[in-house]
């Protein structure tokens, strides 16, 4: 096993401060500090970097990313039963861990920050990681203030994030979003035995960085057309929009598109010039 600071182990740690996983808020921990190294890194070197983290929980991820050399890390928790903890970790790096007690949901971690860009790392609770990802996403400005994100889901979520139109069975409206604002690829896997407690499925890190010059699109009516026409996959296109615009048939063609598509045949750049259409014809 690694040695990466002299702090106590993480099962030992755990154990002090009574942190039985609460399923009600997504704990799976991790304890293997080979792997919470291989991901505070998979995104890149950290050295004198910001970086965000939403639930360190004990904080073994979080004392790997201070070990690679960050400059600054902020946490968001919202246990307060890991705070003594994660105390422990910031005494042991002065000046470096920042730690923030709430919901993540409800923090806007642009007002922590100054202005400064900063990376988002973390093993996201799984009960809202999907929720997180589309407000970091959604981001009114772009680029927006995270340079990249390496993000843990389960598998089938990793999957649907980073989905294009040949992948039938995953591609859908998270699909849509993700490839419209950013490049997102899956980095690895990790098994259920790798948590404690162990999951039921497989997890994989996804790895996001936000394209520099996406598409130019109103966001609401990106999701307004992909969720009609993700709504009824099966049906072709001229019948699923029927929803979102009436004449479903003249927005389609107006937007070159043919009609008889269904939702899972078009790329990205359909849905954009989808919305983008719609917004020309209802002015
Ligand atoms: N980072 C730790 C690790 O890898 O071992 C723990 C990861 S565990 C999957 C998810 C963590 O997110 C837990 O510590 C949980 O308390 C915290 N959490 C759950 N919901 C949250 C929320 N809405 N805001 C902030 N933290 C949350």
């Amino acid at each position: 096993m690694a040695q990466i600071d002299n702090l106590p182990p993480l099962r030992e740690v755990v154990q002090t401060y009574g942190l039985m996983a609460k399923k009600s808020l997504g704990q799976n921990f991790l304890f293997d500090l080979n792997l919470t190294s291989r991901i505070a890194r998979a995104g890149g070197p950290l050295e004198g970097k910001t970086v965000v983290e939403v639930g360190p929980g004990p904080g073994g991820l979080t004392r790997a990313i201070l070990a690679a050399g960050v400059q600054k890390l902020i946490v968001i928790e919202r246990d307060s039963r890991c705070l003594p903890a994660l105390q422990e970790i910031s005494d042991y790096y002065p000046g470096k861990l920042e730690i923030i007690e709430g919901d993540a949901l409800e923090i806007d971690p642009r007002a922590l920050l100054n202005g400064r860009p900063a990376r988002i790392i973390s093993n996201l609770p799984y009960n809202v990681g999907t929720v997180l990802l589309t407000n970091w996403v959604s981001n009114p400005d772009w680029p927006p203030w995270w340079e990249s994100m390496t993000l843990m889901f389960q598998k089938e979520v990793a999957e649907r994030i980073v989905a294009d139109e040949s992948d039938t069975s995953n591609y859908g409206r998270l699909a849509v979003l993700c490839g419209w604002r950013t490049e997102a690829h899956i980095l690895f896997d990790v098994p259920p035995t790798a948590f404690v407690p162990p999951p039921k499925v497989t997890s994989s890190i996804v790895h996001l960085k936000p394209r520099q010059k996406p598409q130019e699109c109103s966001i609401q009516s990106l999701e307004a057309v992909a969720r009609a026409a993700f709504g009824q996959r099966r049906k072709m296109l001229r019948q699923s929009l029927k929803s979102f615009y009436g004449d479903a048939q003249k927005l389609l063609e107006a937007a070159g598109i043919e009609p008889t598509a269904r939702a899972e045949d078009i790329p990205v750049s359909a849905y954009v010039e989808l919305a983008n259409t719609f917004d020309r014809l209802k002015k």
